[in-house]
């Protein structure tokens, strides 16, 4: 009897054509996860993914498998002959050892799915006969078809496979199969969050951030790296551009009406974003935006910003509560470095009473009052960039 990993993906998601892609993408990804782990084996066999881990620590697999995105669920499995006394042997041992880690477990339930049609029993045929067994040789056990507290699993392939457990993986799609887009990458709690949910449909990510130096402290920049390192947890590598806003951010605030300096600056992002992440294959924008969330995040504010760039902006949080924001971040664990108390740079120039209800043209009459061209090729002149992993 052998150890082995079950990865499953969402098949059903996949279109035919693409499926071989989605699939060695995804071993790739898991490879990679795991490379540091001499010798383990990584396959594809009835449309599952296979994790041979040839001694290595299974939770310790697991834990870091369950962050890649396309993998729906995993479970660690006994993997042997197909064969029924086999079967009952593996079965039981399953159940005896998470009732010695969990001495509450009173209930189960045997399931079974039969891929290889010559095995001489069927799978209601096999689910009964193991839960027969088990019930013969545990005591104070019970089955509990509708609401048990564990599910012994056995699947017949060319092996047998036994398993109880399945750690939810996040779902979406692997990695790069979805071309890439530029995070606006603030240090707040929105974007982080807004950058995952489009890298989960396998979209590659690369992130911007301005700030106001020296208004804005090194500590503030390092809390942006801090979450391009979390990000880059699930993400990979992730390219980060560091653009000083401040020069901007002067001219507006000298030559455009005060309560236009939101408007203004985010327009200029959009545009500075759209022209690096075009000169670096990104296909689209991402914000953390949200409609009502914040003064500038009325409808006529996002339409004015979009009006500033050609790129799609992508805003996977348009609709979301903030508290499902929240609940998000926590679970990818961005949360607890958004909320560390650090400067913005858009609160330095904030108005007192800033423009809710924008107008485009009032906006653009603004706008040629500035030399818009040359201020973002001074920017984008002095950006720094660096590039972010998390196991730095
Ligand atoms: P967040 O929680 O992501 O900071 P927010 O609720 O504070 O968002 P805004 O300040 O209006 O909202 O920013 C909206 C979006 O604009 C952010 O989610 C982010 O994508 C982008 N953005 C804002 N400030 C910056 C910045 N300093 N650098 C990069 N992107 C920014
Ligand atoms: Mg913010």
């Amino acid at each position: 009897m052998e150890n082995i990993i079950i990865v499953r993906y969402g098949e059903v998601a996949l279109k035919r054509l693409n499926k071989k892609f989605f699939e060695d993408k995804l071993v790739g990804q898991i490879q990679h996860a795991l490379s540091d782990l001499e010798g383990i084996r990584v396959y594809k066999a009835h449309s599952r993914i296979y994790v041979d881990p040839v001694g290595y620590d299974i939770q310790d697999i697991i834990d870091r498998l369950k962050k890649i995105f396309g993998i729906v669920s995993l479970s660690a499995a006994k993997r042997f002959e197909a064969d029924m006394d086999r079967i009952k042997e593996a079965a039981l041992k399953e159940l005896e050892d998470r009732i010695a880690r969990d001495n509450s477990i009173k209930t189960f339930k045997a399931e079974t799915r039969r891929g290889d049609k010559k095995f001489p029993l069927q799978s209601p045929e096999i689910s009964r006969d193991v839960g027969a067994y088990l019930l013969q040789n545990i005591d104070n056990i019970s089955v509990d078809v509708h609401n048990p507290d564990v599910i012994i699993y056995t699947e017949v392939r060319d092996k047998a496979f036994v398993f109880s457990d399945k750690t939810d993986g996040f779902g979406g799609l692997p990695l790069g199969t979805n071309g890439k887009a530029l995070l606006l990458l603030s240090g707040g709690i929105d974007s982080p969050v807004a950058g995952w949910l489009v890298a989960k449909r396998g979209v590659e990510i690369e992130a911007m951030h301005f700030h106001s130096f020296p208004f804005t402290s090194d500590r503030s920049r390092e809390k942006v790296n801090d979450l391009a390192r979390i990000l880059s947890i699930y993400c990979g590598k992730i390219k980060l551009y560091f653009i000083n806003l401040l020069p901007i951010q002067k001219e507006i605030n000298e030559k455009c009406p005060k309560g236009e300096m939101t408007i203004l600056s985010r327009r200029f992002m959009m545009k500075i974003a759209e022209r690096v992440g075009r000169e670096n294959n990104c296909d689209a924008l991402i914000t953390g935006e949200s409609i009502g969330q914040v003064a500038s995040q009325t409808i006529k504010g996002l339409y004015v910003t979009n009006e500033s760039v050609e790129m799609p902006i992508f805003r996977p949080l348009i609709a979301m509560d903030k508290v499902d924001i929240v609940n998000l971040a926590k679970e990818i664990g961005t949360y607890e470095t958004s909320i560390l108390p650090f400067e913005d740079c858009c609160t330095v120039f904030l108005p007192k009473h800033p423009v809710t209800q924008p107008r485009l043209h009032r906006i653009l009459e603004s706008e040629e009052r500035l030399d818009v061209e040359g201020l973002i090729n001074e920017v984008i002149n002095s950006m720094e960039v660096e590039t972010i992993t998390f196991d730095d």
